[in-house]
């Protein structure tokens, strides 16, 4: 998978399983199972960071899940991105555009939702700072951002 990024992903957002902000103080958006299966083959399931951004909204940093999320035992692959920002509405059927950068750690699980939580925590950590190398920056500019859909 390594290989093939950065990877630019775009659809609408639509319900999840109303997980993310409940359970772990943090939203993730999701895509629907036609994003999901447009992935390219191999592509390995884990945590990834880049760059997400909202209709033509700002380009904010973010971190994404690829997989089934071991922890709950989903039955089908999801995409799903935290976007690290403070919205103060959530944008459901809003058009929502990643680019993924670089992949962070494979999918595990973990023995209590605590130790999610502090992993998720530190996934956002080290994005910020995989975001800040030039490489990463110099994405953030790329005209996938200006195109419309
Ligand atoms: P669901 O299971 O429906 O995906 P979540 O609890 O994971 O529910 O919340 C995700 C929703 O929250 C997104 O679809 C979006 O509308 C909203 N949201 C608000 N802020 C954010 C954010 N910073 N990152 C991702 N989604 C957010
Ligand atoms: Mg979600």
């Amino acid at each position: 998978m390594t290989s093939q990024l950065p990877l630019f992903i775009e659809g609408e957002v639509i319900k999840g399983f109303g997980r993310g902000s409940k359970d772990l103080g943090c939203p993730t958006a999701n895509f629907s199972l036609d994003v999901v299966k447009s992935l390219p083959n191999g592509t390995q399931p884990g945590v990834y960071y880049g760059w997400a951004q909202i209709d033509s909204g700002s380009v904010h940093k973010m971190v994404a899940n690829i997989g089934w999320c071991p922890f709950y035992n989903n039955k089908e692959m999801s995409i799903e991105t935290h976007v690290m920002h403070k919205f103060d509405t959530d944008f459901y059927g809003s058009n929502l555009k990643i680019c993924i950068v670089g992949y962070l750690r494979g999918e595990k699980n973990f023995k209590s939702l605590e130790d999610l939580i502090e992993a998720i925590q530190q996934d956002i950590k080290n994005a910020d700072e995989e975001l800040d190398h030039e490489d990463a920056r110099n994405l953030k500019t790329n005209s996938f951002w200006n195109r419309v859909q």
